[in-house]
Order: C-alpha cells, then sequence, then structure tokens
C-alpha cells in the first residue's frame, strides 16, 4: 500500500486512490478542525485524540483502543505489550506488507513464513499447522499468529483462532487495510486477541499523515499498551515501570480522522458497489477476488488475479489507467528475511500470486464511467 501515487482528479485521468475527490466533499470541515486544533495549541493527546478513541471503540464495539503513531507502532506496541522477544516465534504471511514481519523481527522474535489461500490472499490455516511443527522442532516458544486482513476482507478467524489457542498463543489481527469490515457478524477489532490497525493516508479510513489504533478488550493488555506508548510510564512522568517507546497519536491527525469517520459508512457502501460492478465486468476474463460467506471487505484493494498480469498492466498503462502489484517480491524472499523458516511444504500460493496479481483503480469516488474504461481496457488486453 506504499507507492500508491494519489493523483489530483481530473476528468480524463483515473485516479489509482483520489484522495482529492474526498477532499473536494468534506476539505473545508476539515480544514477547520485542522484550525481549532492550532488554536488549542494542544498538539499531544489533546482532546481530538480522546474523541477519535471514543468514536473507533463504538464503532467495532472493542472495550479499549489506544490510538498511537502508525500501523508499524500498532503492531511493535502489541507485541511489546506480550513480552514478545528472543527465542519467540511469531507465525504470518508472507504476502502482506513488510510491516507485518518488521515488527516481530525488530525486538528480536522469530517471523514463521505461513502460506495463504489462493482465492481470499489470507492466512492459510493448513499452512499454519504445518509451520507450528517447523517452530516445534526448531524449540523456539510458540508465542503468536498474526493473520493479515489482506486486500481489506476479514482473515479466517474462527480457524486461526482455533489453531493458535489449541497451542497456547494469542492472535493479533493485522487489520491495517479492513477497519470497517466484518467477520461473520463481528467488526474487526473484536475478532482476535488484539487487533492493530493504520491510518496512513491511502488506507481505508486514513489521515493527513501517519497515524494508527489497538483495539483490545483485556484491561491489563490496554493497561500495558498505554504503558508503552509513552515510554513504559506509570503513575507519573518520573516511574518507569516498562521499556517503551514515543508511540502516540497527535491531536492534528486525530482532527482529521473524526471528519473522515463522519462519512466512512458512505465510503465503505460506495467501494462495495464498485468492486460488484468490477466482478460482473470482469470475472469471465480473470479470476476476480472473493469474499468469504457472512464476511464484508472495505477493499484496501481491488486486486484481481491473471497468468496474463503483465499484459494487463502494459494494456492499462497504455490507456493511462494506473495499476499496482501488491506483493511482487514475499517477504521470505527478501534479502533481511531470508533465514528465517517458513512453513514446511514452502509457499507455493504465495509464490504464484506474486507473479500473477495486480490492482485496479479503486476508492470510493471513482465514477462508473471511469470505471468502465479500466473495465474496458482490462478486457482489451486479454482478447
Ligand atoms: C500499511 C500496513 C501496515 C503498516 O501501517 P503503517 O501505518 O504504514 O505503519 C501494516 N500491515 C499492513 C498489512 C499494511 O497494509
Amino acid at each position: 500500500m506504499r507507492d500508491t501515487a494519489t493523483a489530483p482528479s481530473d476528468l480524463s485521468a483515473v485516479a489509482f486512490i483520489d484522495l482529492q475527490a474526498q477532499r473536494a466533499r468534506i476539505g473545508a470541515r476539515m480544514d477547520a478542525a485542522i484550525a481549532r486544533v492550532l488554536a488549542h495549541g494542544g498538539f499531544i493527546m489533546g482532546p481530538e485524540v480522546a474523541e477519535a478513541e471514543r468514536k473507533l471503540a463504538a464503532r467495532c464495539g472493542a472495550k479499549h483502543v489506544i490510538s498511537c503513531s502508525s500501523g508499524t507502532t500498532a503492531i511493535v506496541m502489541a507485541l511489546m505489550a506480550y513480552e514478545v522477544g528472543r527465542g519467540d516465534a511469531v507465525f504470518l504471511p508472507s504476502f502482506t506488507f513488510t510491516a507485518t514481519a518488521e515488527a516481530p523481527a525488530i525486538l528480536g522474535a522469530t517471523p514463521i513464513f505461513v502460506d495463504v489461500l489462493p482465492d481470499t490472499f489470507d492466512l492459510d490455516p493448513a499452512s499454519l499447522e504445518r509451520a507450528i511443527a517447523v517452530a516445534k522442532q526448531t524449540g523456539l516458544r510458540l508465542a503468536s499468529v498474526i493473520p493479515v486482513d489482506l486486500f481489506g476482507q476479514p482473515a479466517d478467524y474462527d480457524a486461526i483462532n482455533a489453531i493458535a489457542k489449541a497451542h497456547g498463543m494469542w492472535v493479533l489481527g493485522d487489520a491495517a487495510q479492513s477497519f470497517g469490515a466484518h467477520y461473520k457478524g463481528r467488526a474487526l477489532g473484536t475478532c482476535a486477541d488484539i487487533t492493530a490497525t493504520s491510518f496512513y493516508p491511502s488506507k481505508p479510513l486514513g489521515c493527513y499523515g501517519d497515524g494508527g489504533a489497538i483495539f483490545t478488550d483485556d484491561d491489563e493488555t490496554a493497561k500495558k499498551l498505554r504503558q508503552v506508548r509513552v515510554h513504559g510510564q506509570g503513575h507519573d512522568r518520573n516511574e518507569n515501570v516498562r521499556i517503551g517507546l514515543t508511540g502516540r497519536f497527535d491531536s492534528i491527525q486525530a482532527a482529521v480522522l473524526l471528519e473522515k469517520l463522519a462519512i466512512f459508512d458512505e465510503e465503505c457502501a460506495a467501494r462495495n458497489v464498485i468492486a460488484d460492478r468490477y466482478a460482473a465486468g470482469l470475472r469471465d476474463v480473470v479470476t476476480v477476488p472473493v469474499v468469504r460467506d457472512g464476511c464484508s471487505s472495505v477493499w484496501a484493494q481491488y486486486t484481481i488475479t491473471s497468468p496474463r498480469r503483465d499484459r494487463i498492466a502494459a494494456t492499462l498503462k497504455a490507456h493511462q489507467i494506473p495499476t499496482a502489484i501488491f506483493y511482487p517480491k514475499p517477504i521470505h524472499t527478501q534479502p533481511p528475511y531470508r533465514g528465517f523458516p517458513v512453513a514446511s511444504g514452502g509457499l507455493p500460493v504465495t509464490e504464484r500470486l506474486a507473479q500473477d496479481v495486480i490492482s485496479l483503480p479503486m476508492h470510493p469516488y471513482l465514477t462508473a464511467d471511469a470505471q468502465g474504461r479500466v473495465i474496458a481496457a482490462v478486457r482489451a488486453a486479454l482478447v
């Protein structure tokens, strides 16, 4: 989700993600909200931060929301609250953004890479079982599983929670791309022991800089997270009860987030209309993404699969339509991560998807006209 250029909207260009169209709608309200922060001057942990935490909690039903400085920090802080470190195995997909693997690696823990399912792109429970067997042979402590809700759709939490529990592990949901989606009637933020999300500008719910949040129902974990967020601070600034970091969300970003939260339901509905239109227009020529029964997606990406993906990319480029490949190089193949274990049987689905996936323009303000041009160009590439 990194190099998603956010081109300004004009009638002829199709934007991959169009933040300017959203600004045209709520920019004046957002500017006023930012101006209020500038006037009161409470830049760190100001009233907007508390209000954003309250509204995020109310939205998903989590008991505690701890806002923080980024999605990566959210994952790191969650692992720190659970005291994950050297000798600990943390299971996660290789087909994800680097941050998921980076967080355990920063703390000296061992990421263990698990394959994904070909139709939903998220963690394969059978591969997870095989990865656990590998970890047991190496003598690592089984610590945690990090399912990723890739491209906006929830991972299979019932299956993954059951496996984790059977092995004494806790589950950390990486909902950086999926906050706002539902898993079998439950909102993300309540589907794992602890959930992390990101408010990076191009995520479905973003701010105008870096930001993130952590969700949990557990009082003790929430208390530890609040300590970790401010240098392990205890009752006052002179008492340090654990090792922490500078992990706070800032008031200006919270003010932006609050304005975006007010229209988020409408935007999620618009994304679903667009996803349905893509599926109707493309399902006979490429593999379109599948949403699990009883679940919803917020469509952080609309990602199709085709053995002729490079031809699709070239044709769309010739039509001035931007596309992106998430992710062309699985994490377990990247130099800093090559030494870490993978599930036995390898990661064949991950390696094939890296060759075959391509993400099309997706944002709530994509018009039917513009989308028609994208669909026509994909079809033209394949005749
Ligand atoms: C974006 C992202 C993150 C990291 O979020 P930042 O706010 O950019 O640090 C983590 N995991 C996944 C799956 C992401 O897409």
